[in-house]
């Protein structure tokens, strides 16, 4: 059965407008008036959201798997990871896909485990690079409090159903003083305004799009301080490389990018 929202997951107001046209089975767009948090009301339930990590989900995975991950390395280059971390840090990655950023982070001397919904997904990650990947949700996990270091997640908290339960949630496994980081669609950026519901991010598999005010509010409303705000991509790579050029470097430059990152510190 479908869940109601009644209170924004942000703000807690309850006054939304109906905002794009699109709509899913029963469900659509709405944003909330004081926080301009986007979501879909009703929400599919947690086991619709658990039954998209299927074959397909897998194949999609596989075949992007390296775009992804130089991605996810030129993140972890603008924030410098790698030189801010202790040594032999705790790295957990929830939403590992095939866990390349877990490989690469062992490799890095660091000690990872990442949890995946996609059963095919972690075999594939255990069998091909041999990393640490357990195929549940994350709070069955039963992971250590104030455990960890690092705590990465990318393109997914846009995909669940209570974000702020989450960030409560990743707030006690992270040790006082780790970091975090996130990276999701960024709806105050130029082609989210551009394009409004032709928007690429406005996907059925997409229950939340946030902005970056109110992601600030949520991290800080739950103890995390903000040590860096990115955001990047622009238009798709097309016919022209230069153009493409311009716009990713002009978006990133002005703050106005099609993703947003956050690299958080956990407030002791
Ligand atoms: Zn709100």
């Amino acid at each position: 059965m479908a869940t109601i929202i009644k209170n924004c997951p942000i703000c807690n107001k309850s006054n939304f407008n109906k905002f794009y046209t699109k709509k899913w089975n029963s469900s659509s767009f709405v944003k909330c008036k004081k926080c301009s948090l986007i979501f879909q009301n009703p929400q599919e339930t947690i086991e619709e959201t658990t039954n998209r990590y299927n074959h397909n989900y897998f194949n999609y995975e596989v075949e992007n798997q390296y775009n992804f991950f130089n991605l996810v390395k030129k993140t972890l280059n603008d924030f410098n990871i790698l030189n801010i971390l202790p040594k032999n840090a705790k790295i957990l990655e929830i939403g590992s896909a095939t866990g390349l950023f877990l490989k690469y982070m062992n490799e890095n001397g660091f000690d990872s485990v990442g949890v995946e919904l996609c059963k095919e997904s972690c075999e594939y990650g255990r069998k091909n690079f041999g990393v640490n990947l357990l195929n549940c949700r994350l709070e069955d996990a039963y992971f250590n409090q104030n455990y960890f270091d690092f705590i990465h997640f990318s393109h997914l908290i846009e995909h669940l159903n209570n974000p702020t339960d989450f960030i409560k949630f990743i707030y006690k496994l992270t040790k006082p003083n780790g970091f975090v980081m996130i990276t999701t669609p960024n709806s105050s950026g130029l082609f989210s305004k551009y394009y409004e519901e032709n928007w690429r991010c406005i996907v059925d598999d997409h229950l939340f799009l946030f902005n970056k005010k109110n992601l600030k509010k949520l991290f800080t409303d739950n103890n995390f301080e903000i040590i860096g705000i990115k955001t990047w991509g622009s238009i798709p790579a097309g016919k022209s490389k230069l153009l493409k050029k311009i716009f990713d470097w002009f978006v990133k430059k002005v703050g106005v990018g099609d993703v947003v990152c956050f690299l958080l510190k956990r407030i002791s």
